[in-house]
C-alpha cells in the first residue's frame, strides 16, 4: 500500500466526531515524513543489538526523542528507554505504548546498503522497524499535542529470549510511571501489507524450556552388556515426550512439545556416560502448561528408570502466554479500521505458538497486541531468517497506527 494510494480511503472512513482534516492531518503529516522514518529504520538495521546490550541503539532513540522535546528516562531495564510526552490538557489519564528496540545473533545474509555492518548481529525480527514507527508516531505526537493526558513511550530491550520486558518492570517501569493501558504492535510477514491481525484473548504462547541429563555407565561399544547405555535411554525419551501432545491434551487445545537438542558420544566404539536432551514446551492455557511440566518430567524420569538411567531433569519457565484484553483489543481494532479500513482488520486470526514478552505487561496492566501485516515476503523473507528485511511500505501505517491510538485514548 503506499500512503498516496491511502488518503481516498481514509476519506471515506474518517471519524464523524472529528473533523476530516484532522484524520487527514495524521495520515498527511506522517506519509511526509515517511523518508525520514524509512532512513531512521535503516540506521537501525545497520547497527543491530542484541540482549541488554543495546547501548548504541538506546543512544540513538534518546537523542531522537530529546530532538522531539520529549523527556527521557533512561536505565529501565538496563538499556531500555522511556519518553514522557504530556498533551495539551491536564488529564491523569495515560498509556504507555511500547516497542521492543534488540536484534538477533545471526549473519546477515542481505547484501542491500543497510545491511548490518555488525557480523553475527541481525535485525531479523523487524525491531528496527517497530522502533522507527514509534519515534514517528512519538515526533508527530510532539509536535501536535492532540491529546489530553500522558504517552509513555516504552523502548524495550531484550525481547528475544532475555525478558526485557519483564526486567523494565522490575526496574519500576509501572510504578515510576502511571499508566492505565498499555499497547504493541508487530509486524507480520504472513500477513499482507494492508491487513492487521487481533486477537480478543490469547495471542501468543507460554515458552518454557525443558533440559536432562542422562547418565548411565559408558564403556566399549562390543561389551553393551557391561554397560548402561544412555543412548537408547534418550532416544525412547524423545519418541515417548511425542505422546504427551498426542495423548494428554485434549485435542481442540494446543501445544507444543520439542527436542531440540540432543547430544552423546565422542566416537563409534565408545557408550558414553551421559546424554543431554533439551528442548520446549508451549502451550496457550494454564492448566496445559502445568500439564506439559509435569508429564515432561514424568515421562523423562520413568523411562530413565526403565532404562537404569539416572536423570538430572530441569524446567525452566519462560514467557508466559501473550493475552489480549478483549475491551482493549476491540479498541485497538477500531484504531487500526480508521488506518487501513474495516475489511482489512482480522479479528480472528488463528494465535500462533511463538512468543512474546510484552506478555508480562499485559499481565500487569489492560491493553492489547496487534499483527500489522506486512507481506507479502518470500520464505527465505519471514522472521528470524538471514535475507529478512522490514517492510519500509508500512513504517507510515504503524507509525499512523499509535498516532491514532493516542488521540483516541487520550481525546482532549
Ligand atoms: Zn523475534
Ligand atoms: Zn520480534
Amino acid at each position: 500500500m503506499t500512503l498516496a494510494g491511502n488518503r481516498p480511503t481514509m476519506e471515506r472512513l474518517r471519524n464523524h466526531n472529528r473533523t476530516s482534516q484532522t484524520i487527514m492531518t495524521v495520515i498527511n503529516s506522517i506519509a511526509d515524513r515517511a523518508e525520514e522514518i524509512r532512513a531512521w529504520r535503516h540506521e537501525l538495521h545497520q547497527h543491530p543489538e542484541i540482549c541488554f546490550e543495546e547501548v548504541w541503539t538506546s543512544d540513538f532513540i534518546a537523542a531522537k526523542l530529546e530532538s522531539f522535546g520529549i523527556e527521557i528516562h533512561r536505565g529501565m531495564g538496563k538499556t531500555g528507554v522511556v519518553g514522557v510526552l504530556r498533551g495539551s490538557g491536564d488529564s491523569a489519564r495515560a498509556i504507555g505504548l511500547r516497542a521492543d528496540i534488540d536484534a538477533l545473533p545471526m549473519d546477515e545474509l542481505n547484501e542491500f546498503e543497510h545491511a548490518s555492518k555488525i557480523p553475527g548481529r541481525m535485525h531479523a525480527c523487524g525491531h528496527d522497524g517497530h522502533t522507527a514507527m514509534l519515534l514517528g508516531a512519538a515526533q508527530y505526537l510532539a509536535e501536535t499535542r492532540n491529546f489530553d493526558g500522558t504517552v509513555y513511550f516504552i523502548f524495550q530491550p531484550a525481547e528475544e529470549g532475555g525478558g526485557g520486558g519483564l526486567a523494565m518492570i522490575e526496574d519500576g517501569l509501572f510504578s515510576e510511571f502511571d499508566m492505565q493501558t498499555v499497547w504493541g504492535m508487530h509486524n507480520w510477514p504472513s500477513m499482507d501489507k494492508g491487513h492487521a491481525g487481533i486477537h480478543d484473548g490469547v495471542c501468543m504462547a507460554n515458552a518454557d524450556e525443558f533440559a536432562m541429563t542422562i547418565s548411565g555407565r559408558g564403556g566399549h561399544a562390543a561389551q553393551p552388556h557391561s554397560c548402561i547405555d544412555p543412548i537408547p535411554c534418550g532416544a525412547t525419551i524423545v519418541q515417548a515426550l511425542q505422546t504427551i501432545v498426542a495423548r494428554r491434551v485434549s485435542p481442540v487445545d494446543s501445544a507444543v512439545v520439542s527436542v531440540t537438542i540432543f547430544q552423546a558420544g565422542s566416537a563409534h566404539n565408545v557408550i558414553p556416560d551421559d546424554v543431554k536432551l533439551a528442548g520446549t514446551a508451549r502451550s496457550f492455557r494454564t492448566e496445559t502448561r502445568q500439564l506439559l511440566e509435569t508429564a515432561i518430567r514424568e515421562v523423562s524420569e520413568s523411562v530413565a528408570a526403565a532404562h537404569q538411567c539416572q536423570i538430572d531433569f530441569e524446567w525452566s519457565p519462560g514467557y508466559p502466554a501473550t493475552v489480549n484484553h478483549a475491551v482493549e483489543a476491540e479498541r485497538a481494532a477500531g484504531v487500526m479500521a480508521t488506518v487501513l479500513g474495516e475489511d482489512n482488520i482480522d479479528r480472528d486470526v488463528e494465535p500462533s505458538l511463538g512468543a512474546e514478552d510484552f506478555a508480562y505487561m499485559l499481565e500487569e496492566k489492560p491493553g492489547a497486541y496487534i499483527w500489522l501485516g506486512s507481506g507479502p515476503a518470500p520464505a527465505e523473507g519471514m522472521l528470524h531468517c538471514a535475507r529478512f528485511d522490514f517492510n519500509d511500505e508500512v513504517l507510515p501505517i504503524g507509525a499512523s497506527y499509535w498516532a491514532k491510538l493516542v488521540e483516541s485514548e487520550l481525546p482532549r
